[in-house]
């Protein structure tokens, strides 16, 4: 296998073999079985204010709860997932378990925001912005309670009906981020074109910033953009302790990554909004 960039997520190599033989049908079988049977979880990864070291929201990342190969990662399937035209069906399972555990956090007392990954794909489906407003309502939650992230590369497909989506979404007070800044083409187009509320910097940017200079440029001058056009910065992908310092002295006010916490199951999730509010 390939170990991906020191990240955890390996097996990239083998789900690309998968994908390109006759496993191809079979995965497509078990995809649209884990459509129907519910088998997409959300795992949530903290997302901190740097300066007050709180948890502000969670950021829900899929997990495939395989019947046979366990909980898989986004890098074995997402691809297939798009080919296979299945994105809004995982947006919609992935949506409703989120709606749900918002309600359940807020009857806890908890009202920290929970971020939503989409393709834009997803946005071009006729039911997307239904699907989502009456989620809404069916839960009692509140639109700023949701977000939305896209990433660059997704926007690039220009799906005519995204524009209006987002600007529909955001009519409703769902905040939208832009994910993985910097990895895409034609980002700074995107942020004229687009009514984005946080910028996302990707983790390739975070690695070395509190020794390479390069790094350093590039994310000073994200922040310096993303005042200017009040739009907030979140950080991904901070791994040390040196990385969130001087993340902080650069003045970036929101961050994630492993050193604060890697993506955990709900019931993880719900100890450390428990374990935060009773040491505040
Ligand atoms: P992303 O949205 O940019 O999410 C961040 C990815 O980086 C996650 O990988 C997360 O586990 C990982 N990560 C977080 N902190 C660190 C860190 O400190 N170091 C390193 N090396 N990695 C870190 P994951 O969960 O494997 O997700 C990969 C990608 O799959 C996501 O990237 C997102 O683009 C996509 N994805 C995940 N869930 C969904 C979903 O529900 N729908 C769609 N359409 N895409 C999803
Ligand atoms: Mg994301
Ligand atoms: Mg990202
Ligand atoms: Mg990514």
């Amino acid at each position: 296998y390939v170990k991906q960039q020191g990240g955890d997520d390996i097996c990239w190599y083998n789900a690309a073999i998968e994908e390109a033989t006759a496993g191809s049908l079979q995965l497509e079988a078990e995809l649209r079985e884990a459509t129907t049977a519910g088998q997409f979880i959300p795992y949530y990864q903290p997302k901190f204010d740097l300066t007050t070291g709180h948890i502000t929201g969670f950021e829900a990342l899929v997990r495939w709860q395989h019947p046979t190969r366990g909980l898989l990662k986004p890098a074995h399937f997402i691809n297939a997932i798009l080919t296979h035209k299945l994105s809004f069906e995982l947006f919609s399972q992935m949506a409703k378990k989120i709606a749900a555990q918002l309600a359940i956090w807020q009857q806890q007392g908890f009202y920290q925001h929970i971020c939503i990954n989409a393709d834009a794909a997803e946005f071009s489906h006729p039911d997307f912005f239904e699907m989502v407003s009456s989620l809404l309502v069916e839960y009692g939650i509140s639109a700023h309670q949701l977000h939305i992230e896209v990433t660059e590369s997704s926007l690039i497909q220009r799906h005519d009906n995204v524009k209006k989506q987002l600007a529909l979404l955001k009519d409703l007070g769902i905040c939208i981020a832009l994910d993985d800044f910097g990895t895409g083409y034609a980002s700074l187009s995107y942020l004229q074109e687009y009514p984005f509320d946080f910028i996302k910097v990707d983790k390739s940017f975070i690695s070395n910033i509190e020794s390479d200079r390069t790094q350093y440029a590039i994310v000073k001058a994200i922040l310096d953009l993303a005042a200017a056009l009040d739009m907030q910065v979140v950080a991904e992908g901070i791994e040390t302790e040196a990385q969130r310092d001087r993340l902080l002295a650069m003045g970036c006010q929101y961050g994630q990554g492993y050193w604060f916490g890697k993506p955990v199951p709900a019931e993880v999730a719900t100890d450390m909004l428990i374990k935060q509010s009773t040491t505040k």
